[in-house]
């Protein structure tokens, strides 16, 4: 049984990391011949507008995935006609764009952050005037980690928001003074059963996640049940197969969904130790017609993210409890190059860990 994935980062290498222990074989898809996965699998490296590369991409692969969202449309549209896809292009097609997916929640009566489509200057600033500051202007596709965002503190700010962002469709949100930021990972198989991980507490700095703990330190049961609640409603609606992420902000005890993914998802690193069966397998598990396994804990987990540099594996390695996980990746600023899950049985020991490994890792 051969998986075909396009996109060849991290998340692919975790899946086919998984995978191989469950007999499967991997081919990725990405248009850089370095990519992570190179090391570990086959790798057709091309641009997703090659039609010939990713017809040899198919040649003998039984169902595909993807590990990001922002692979062009046309391609996965290829792909669909040829091989079974999953997830389904309608949560691709959704994530794509911040607007179609805001809407859906609305549609779901998911609570979400005030919102509106910003197409000129003149709607923004009507958007401004009706929610007033602060605001968040983000590019409807293509953002991620922060990037096509800009905040809108005051009136002196709106036009020059509009010089760096106008031009590409847009979204203005009301800016969310949340408490804490809430994820949650569900998994759907095709014949409509769910498993959920209990939501997990993130923290961000710079659009880019920093640290995930489960469970989330600040997540009451209520909050919880409704996040799954709100997962589970949005993977029924789609139809979906395969693992969804759902991101929320918790602010003043209520929940308002910002984004999903329609993947594996990098708040949910922690499974792979932290949890009975793993996202990524679980996800191979869905997309493959396989019975789901378990996400119960094992324990309490913490996931922090190595952003820019790789730190030394002695050091990470002697805190207590660290699992160390490296991509492969060449380190630059910004780029997550790994991460290091730590499962304990208390949240105090989480705590101190979590402490270690901020100075490891903040050492370089
Ligand atoms: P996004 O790319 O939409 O996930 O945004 C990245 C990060 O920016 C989020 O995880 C938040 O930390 C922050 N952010 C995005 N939208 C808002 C908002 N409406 N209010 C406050 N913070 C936001």
């Amino acid at each position: 049984m051969r998986v075909g994935v396009l996109g060849g980062g991290q998340l692919g290498r975790m899946l086919a990391l998984a995978g191989y222990e469950l007999g499967l074989e991997f081919r990725f898809f990405d248009p850089s011949s370095g990519a992570p996965v190179g090391q570990i699998g086959e790798l057709v490296a091309a641009g997703y507008e090659d039609r010939d590369a990713l017809a040899r991409f198919l040649d003998g692969t039984d169902v595909v995935t993807y590990e990001f969202e922002s692979i062009p449309l046309d391609a996965v549209r290829f792909v669909a006609e040829r091989v079974r896809v999953f997830p389904p292009l309608a949560a691709l097609e959704t994530a794509q764009d911040r607007l179609i997916e805001k809407q859906l929640f609305r549609d779901l009566r998911i609570p979400v952050p005030e919102f509106a489509a910003v197409d000129n200057l003149t709607q923004l600033r009507e958007g401004v005037r009706q929610m007033g500051f602060p605001v968040v202007l983000k590019t409807r596709r293509l953002g991620y980690d922060g990037k096509g965002q800009i905040v809108i503190r005051d009136a002196a700010a709106v036009d020059g928001a509009w010089t760096k962002l106008g031009g590409a469709p847009l979204i203005l949100e009301k800016y969310v003074g949340f408490q804490r930021e809430v994820s949650v990972i569900g998994a759907r198989h095709a014949n409509g059963r769910t498993v959920f991980y209990p939501p997990i507490e993130n923290v961000h700095s710079e659009g880019i996640l920093r640290t995930s703990r489960v469970p989330g330190p600040g997540i009451g049961k209520e909050q919880a049940d409704s996040a799954i609640e709100f997962c589970g409603r949005v993977m029924n609606q789609l139809d979906h197969v395969g693992v969804l992420a759902l991101e929320l902000f918790s602010v003043d005890g209520m929940l308002l969904a910002n984004e999903m993914a329609p993947r594996v998802h990098n708040s949910g690193h922690w499974t792979i130790e932290g949890a009975d069966t793993s996202q990524f397998e679980n996800h191979l598990r869905a997309i493959l017609g396989l019975p789901l396994g378990s996400t119960a804990l094992r324990g309490q987990s913490g996931m922090i993210n190595i952003i820019g540099h790789l730190p030394s594996r002695e050091q990470v390695l002697s805190v207590e409890g660290a699992h160390l996980h490296l991509y492969g990746k060449a380190p630059t600023e910004r780029r997550k190059v790994g991460h290091v899950t730590v499962v304990a049985e208390s949240a105090a020991a989480i705590d101190r860990s979590m402490t270690a490994l901020d100075r490891v890792l903040a050492a370089g």
